[in-house]
């Protein structure tokens, strides 16, 4: 498994929202750690930097101070095909491609065998919904083809996830869209594929993150609470 670590990490975006450069503080002296294998939530208001920080771990932006530890290796030394290699997001609002769902599945993987693919699908419990499709696996989905729903949307980027067999898994808000009904069932395979892996869950609500082994909370750019989910219920 992968140790994560970030370590007094401090961010800004530069004037005009583009590439890093100490702007305005956005993250100021952020720590926090997952040991390999476990998973830990960022939870906090709006606005608190929870983004900024997921942005930090795929390196879309780098730290202005402070570090991002991958086994201890800071990210920025790591090849840039390793780091991809490494990491799995289930975004919150997943894109389709106008392709067929069994494409769709395989995006990022695209040598995947059609057993690996149907394995994935499974564990994600996609196979029930592409059961009702004319087509089956062959059914073209996206903006124009079949429309699916936000649920069977976000199990496809769940058996994604799997088929990558990623060894560091984010997750960002990747429920927030759903129904409470839907939510239970997708939070349910999102813990499945966070099982043995070291996951970073974002989630605007403290309940959906129980699960997990530690919950930061992250307010105006600190943690500002850190703990069990009994031990910030307890606390509250
Ligand atoms: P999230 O729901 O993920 O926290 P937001 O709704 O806060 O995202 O913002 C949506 C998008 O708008 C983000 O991806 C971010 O890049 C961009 N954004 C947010 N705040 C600003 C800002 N002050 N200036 C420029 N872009 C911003
Ligand atoms: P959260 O995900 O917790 O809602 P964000 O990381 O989206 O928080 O935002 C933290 C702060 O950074 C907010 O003040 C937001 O407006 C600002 N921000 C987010 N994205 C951008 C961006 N692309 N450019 C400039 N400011 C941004």
């Amino acid at each position: 498994g992968l140790r994560l670590e970030l370590r007094d990490v401090s961010f800004g975006y530069a004037e005009g929202g583009m590439a890093s450069g100490g702007g305005r503080q956005v993250l100021k002296g952020v720590s926090l750690s997952a040991e390999p294998g476990e998973s830990i939530a960022i939870v906090g208001p709006s606005g608190g930097g929870k983004s900024t920080l997921l942005r930090l771990l795929v390196r879309l932006y780098d730290a202005d101070g402070g570090q991002v530890l991958l086994n201890g290796v800071d990210v920025r030394e790591l090849q840039q095909d390793s780091l991809r290699a490494a990491v799995a997001v289930v975004p919150q609002d997943t894109v389709l491609f106008n392709d067929t769902i069994v494409h769709n599945v395989a995006y990022g993987r695209p040598g995947a065998t059609w057993g690996e693919v149907q394995a994935a699908a499974a564990a994600a419990q996609l196979d029930a919904a592409v059961g009702r499709m004319p087509l089956g696996w062959q059914t073209v989905v996206g903006e124009r083809g079949l429309k699916l729903s936000g649920g069977e949307k976000q199990r496809v980027a769940i058996a994604r996830a799997f088929l990558r067999r990623p060894r560091l898994l984010i997750c960002d808000e990747a429920t927030s869209a759903l129904d409470t009904a839907t939510e239970r069932g997708i939070q349910a395979s999102l813990r499945a594929l966070a099982a043995g892996r070291t996951a970073v869950f974002v989630a605007h609500r403290l309940s959906t993150v129980q699960g997990c082994d530690r919950i930061y909370v992250l307010a105006d750019g600190r943690v500002a609470e850190q703990g069990t989910h009994a031990q910030l219920m307890a606390a509250r």
